[in-house]
């Protein structure tokens, strides 16, 4: 079973495949908080949530009673039939932290029909969850967008880096990139060492920067320091174009 948070077909909004048409499912559920990332968010129950930009697919406690179960393939094959999508489009899988599901039966059986069927799958994953590549070796067919998080997190280290997991998503996948997120406060702190040291495991991966934050205002406020620094780093700048467009982080 998995818990469905939000789909919507749009344009992908970060990374390398921005601007992209990309039908996006959101999972429920995460192995981390992210608190010191500073979003909130306003639940159901009317508390307020503390946590990262998507932090209503990451609380179940206060946001579940919105998610969605999916327990059959068909589920998602309606939704597909519901958007208006090219014959061959790129599905992205994000969250939360989507391979929360990676062992379960109905995310594989749903990976080989898209897989089989021409198009193409991006996980968005924080990389710290590992995936058996030899059991299924479908997810070497899909394209990981890695967020390895830093301090700037509030995740412990321990918690929040795990070279084995990210080495070997390198090292199996069809295609893998990171993606950080930076905010003007830690530039020039030891954010530049740590993700540094995350290279330093896999120096060939590309890397994109993009400025941190919940909110248009937010985002602006980051974006000429997160300029400065890739140009000083030689990193890759990716905006947030969801957030620029339409000041928020789900549904569009
Ligand atoms: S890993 Fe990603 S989805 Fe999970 S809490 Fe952190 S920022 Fe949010």
């Amino acid at each position: 079973m998995i818990y469905l948070v939000e789909h919507f077909y749009s344009i992908q909004g970060e990374g390398k495949y921005t601007g992209v048409p990309s039908l996006f499912f959101r999972f429920g559920g995460c192995n981390m908080r992210c608190e010191g990332f500073g979003c909130s968010e306003k639940a159901p129950d009317d508390v307020i949530v503390q946590g990262c930009d998507t932090v209503y697919a990451v609380n179940k406690q206060h946001f579940g009673s919105r998610w969605q179960s999916i327990t059959a393939i068909v589920q998602f094959i309606d939704i597909m039939e519901s958007y208006a999508l090219p014959e061959k489009v790129d599905v992205v899988f994000t969250g939360g932290e989507p391979l929360i599901y990676a062992d379960d039966p109905l995310l594989i059986e749903f990976l080989e029909y898209l897989t089989s069927n021409g198009h193409t799958v991006t996980f968005e994953t924080n990389g710290t969850m590992a995936i058996d590549f030899l059991k299924y070796p479908v997810y070497r067919r899909c394209i990981y967008a890695l967020s390895v998080k830093l301090s700037n997190s509030g995740e412990p280290f321990e918690k929040r880096l795990k070279p084995e997991v990210f080495i070997d998503i390198a090292t199996h996948a069809h295609e893998s990139f990171f993606k950080f997120t930076v905010d003007k406060a830690h530039i020039g702190t030891q954010l530049e060492a740590e993700i540094e040291q995350v290279l330093a495991y896999v120096p060939n991966e590309q890397v994109y920067c993009m400025p941190m934050g919940g909110s248009k205002t937010e985002v602006e406020a980051n974006t000429e320091a997160v300029i400065e620094f890739c140009k000083r780093k030689g990193y890759r700048y990716s905006d947030r174009l969801h957030i620029r467009i339409w000041d928020a982080n789900k549904g569009v």
